[in-house]
This record gives structure tokens, C-alpha cells and sequence, in this order.
């Protein structure tokens, strides 16, 4: 797979806090990977976390498991313990990618109680593309890394370019379990584009254009941000 490799462009705000909100299939965790891949953030997918504790077995898998397959959100208790868990493990000073949280504005202002974020970039993508990407999407089991049978293939039929594991399907990328998700980001999440506008931490990307050229967004406005201070 050849659009994941290193770019030349350079990064300044590396010290920055940022939340990465969008729908779901928007791209976050692409975006989020070529970031880390990048330069040197700190990253959290809450639902990583979930699925990785599923796939473990765990109380806390078995807790959110039905959730999280039927594509529901998880008690706001479980995923902010998560979050706060990890900002107080983290040991370097660098930047902080929080990907899927907050989800909803109790996670929000349980965020804003003990950490303040510098900015929100909201991946903007209509419907009809979300579920065209989510219906195409496969995963790495083991290294969760994510492909697109259409946008994004990996080199080998279905296979993980960087494990080799056999690639599956999400079971919350169903069509009915998408069109759940859709329906609680619009209810839950997609009013935090407003809060978050409203604080000026807003940063809208299109994320309707290929990945290169999302990234490309991506990184001119962290830099653009940074100037400004
Ligand atoms: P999210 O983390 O927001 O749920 P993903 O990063 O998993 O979204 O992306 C959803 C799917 O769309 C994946 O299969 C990914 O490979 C693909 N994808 C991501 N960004 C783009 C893009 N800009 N154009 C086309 N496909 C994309
Ligand atoms: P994601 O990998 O971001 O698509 O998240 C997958 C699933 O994990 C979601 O559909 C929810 O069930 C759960 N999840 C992830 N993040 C959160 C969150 N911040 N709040 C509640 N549930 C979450």
C-alpha cells in the first residue's frame, strides 16, 4: 500500500492537543496513523481500546462488547475512566491525538473539568460516502490497522501489508450496525461540532478528498494554528 508512507511536509504544532471528531468512516484513524507516522504524537482510539479489550476477553470487554457490536455507545463512566487513565500515564510532553472522544457533551465537559485541548478537527463527510467507505472497509485483527477494499487495498488480496494476518470486517461495519451509528452520531456527537465552534477550536477539513490530500488539510491547518501563537 503505497499512499501510508512518509510525507515531506513538516509539522510545527507538534505540541498540540487535538480531538479528532467526524462521523464514523470520516477517516480518523487514517488520519490519525499518518500522523503518529509522522511525527511523534501521543494517540488514543477509544475504540481501539474497546475492541482490543474484547478481543482479550476481559471483564471490560465483556461489559461493552454488546454495545460496541450493535454499534451503541458505551456508558459514559467506561470510556472516560479510559481516557483519564491514560492522559495520567503518559510520559513525554509531546502532542495528543484523541480519537472518538468525546463523543457526546457529558464526555466533553468531564474532558474540560481536568484538561483543556487546543483544537477540534472535524472530518466532514456526507452520508452516502461514510457508508460507501464503511461497506469496504477491512481491518487487521492484530495489528488493527485499517484498509479499503476501493480507496485504500492492501498489497495482497485481503492479507495485513504489515503482519500478514488474514484481514476481516468490523461487526459493527454491518449495514445494520452502520446505520445505528449513524443515527447515534447525529443525535449524540455531531452536536459537539457546535460546542466546539462556539469555544473557537474548530478546525473543518473536507474529508471527501483522497487520503494524501486529507492529510495535506490536515497538516496545513495544525501549522496554520501554530503560527498564529
Ligand atoms: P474512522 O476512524 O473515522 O471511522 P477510518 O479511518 O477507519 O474512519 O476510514 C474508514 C474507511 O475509509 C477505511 O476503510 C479507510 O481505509 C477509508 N478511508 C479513509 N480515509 C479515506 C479517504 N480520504 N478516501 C477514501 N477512503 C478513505
Ligand atoms: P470507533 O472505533 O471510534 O468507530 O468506535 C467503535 C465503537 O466503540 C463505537 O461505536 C462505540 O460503541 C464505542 N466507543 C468508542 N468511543 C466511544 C466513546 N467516546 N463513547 C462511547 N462509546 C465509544
Amino acid at each position: 500500500m503505497v499512499l501510508l508512507k512518509k510525507v515531506d511536509w513538516v509539522v510545527q504544532g507538534d505540541k498540540m492537543r487535538l480531538v479528532f471528531l467526524g462521523p464514523p468512516g470520516a477517516g480518523k484513524g487514517t488520519q490519525a496513523e499518518l500522523l503518529l507516522k509522522n511525527f511523534d504524537y501521543n494517540h488514543i482510539s477509544t475504540g481501539e481500546v474497546l475492541r482490543q479489550e474484547i478481543k482479550n476477553d476481559t471483564d471490560l470487554g465483556e461489559e461493552v462488547k454488546d454495545y460496541v457490536n450493535r454499534g451503541d455507545l458505551v456508558p459514559d463512566e467506561i470510556v472516560t475512566k479510559i481516557i483519564k487513565k491514560w492522559l495520567k500515564s503518559l510520559k513525554n510532553n509531546n502532542g495528543i491525538v484523541l480519537d472518538g472522544f468525546p463523543r457526546n457533551l457529558n464526555q466533553a465537559e468531564s474532558l474540560e473539568k481536568d484538561f483543556e485541548i487546543d483544537h477540534v478537527l472535524y472530518f466532514d463527510l456526507k452520508e452516502d460516502e461514510i457508508i460507501e467507505r464503511l461497506s469496504n472497509r477491512l481491518y487487521c485483527p492484530n495489528c488493527e490497522k485499517f484498509y479499503n477494499l476501493k480507496y485504500n487495498p492492501p498489497e495482497n488480496d485481503k492479507i495485513c501489508d504489515k503482519c500478514g494476518k488474514k484481514l476481516i470486517r468490523r461487526k459493527d461495519d454491518t449495514p445494520e450496525a452502520i446505520k445505528k451509528r449513524l443515527k447515534v452520531y447525529n443525535k449524540n456527537t455531531h452536536h459537539l461540532v457546535e460546542h466546539y465552534e462556539k469555544r473557537n477550536k474548530l478546525i473543518h477539513i473536507d474529508a471527501s478528498k483522497d487520503i494524501k490530500e486529507v492529510f495535506k488539510q490536515v497538516v496545513e491547518r495544525i501549522n496554520l494554528e501554530k503560527n498564529k501563537i
